[in-house]
């Protein structure tokens, strides 16, 4: 079985910082991880591997050259091996294209039976890279899985919904985006550290996958961003100090009355 886990590298902070002038997130921290949710995905495709031996996972992320540290500790974790997807082109791509980029990279891939990706990224947090990359694949996605069992011939996949579960049968290829429940992930081995020191990973630009540069970053990208700023959370306090006179509940009530809140 070939699958192939969708990694994203994401600041490892809450404090994503954005520039102002280009409406994008700044990505030149020394910080960054695998996104979390990833390495659910990751730690789902290994544990189907345990099951189907002969199963190649492959890690897939698009980023800048500092992503191929993600890719290093996928390989780390066991995955078999990783592609980088890496050019100044891609620079300034929106979900669309950030899709566009993976499906390419799938389809050069080959024969992939099982996609598997994170529900959302912690930075972005659109939830929409997975299921454009089905899309675009013209494959079946099941979003929001907790639990799966794969078969020879495709997927019986528990899906979250919003009063319990869906159980949905989908064949391969498919596409599934994992929740943080689905798994515990696990931690890199002495081995898998050793293969990450070691591994080639190739890194591939638009030419490789057979996009034109219009097909990506900034000028493939439909999505403008008109305007982005930090919102500015101000408390309007007043004290009324109680003294017995019944003049701060008095106060107090004038207060509320003029925000309309009574
Ligand atoms: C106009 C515009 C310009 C932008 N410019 C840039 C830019 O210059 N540089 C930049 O880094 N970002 C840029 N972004 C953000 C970028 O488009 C998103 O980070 C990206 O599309 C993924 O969306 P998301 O973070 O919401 O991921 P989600 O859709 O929430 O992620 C879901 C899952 O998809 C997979 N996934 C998502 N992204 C990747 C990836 N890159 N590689 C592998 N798997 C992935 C992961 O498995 C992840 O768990 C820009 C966005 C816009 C709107």
């Amino acid at each position: 079985m070939k699958i192939v886990v969708l990694i994203k590298q994401v600041p490892g902070t809450d404090n994503v910082k954005m520039n102002p002038e280009t409406g994008t997130m700044v990505r030149t921290g020394r910080d960054n991880v695998i996104n979390p949710l990833d390495e659910n995905a990751l730690e789902a495709a290994l544990r189907i591997k345990a099951r189907h031996p002969g199963t190649v996972i492959t890690a897939v992320s698009m980023g800048p050259p500092s992503a191929r540290k993600a890719l290093k500790e996928a390989v780390a974790l066991g995955a078999d091996n990783g592609v980088l997807l890496s050019a100044k082109a891609f620079a300034g791509s929106d979900t669309i294209v950030t899709a566009r980029v993976l499906a390419a990279a799938v389809r050069k891939l080959g024969e992939a039976d099982l996609i598997l990706c994170g529900e959302r990224a912690t930075d972005g947090e659109t939830g929409q890279t997975g299921p454009m990359v089905a899309e675009m694949l013209d494959i079946p996605l099941v979003s929001y899985v907790k639990h799966m069992d794969v078969g020879e011939k495709g997927v019986l996949a528990e899906r979250i919904v919003e009063d319990g579960f869906e159980l949905v049968e989908v064949p391969f290829p498919c596409l599934i985006n994992v929740v943080k429940d689905i798994n515990e992930p696990g931690f890199p081995s002495l081995r898998g550290k050793v293969r990450a020191r070691d591994v080639d990973l190739p890194a591939w630009g638009p030419e490789e996958l057979g996009l034109t540069a219009e097909e990506t970053g900034l000028t493939g990208s439909p999505t403008r961003v008109v305007k982005i700023f930090t919102p500015k959370l101000s408390r309007d306090t007043q004290f009324y100090k109680h003294d017995g006179s019944g003049k701060a509940i008095g106060a107090l009530l004038r207060f509320l009355g003029e925000k309309e809140v009574l």
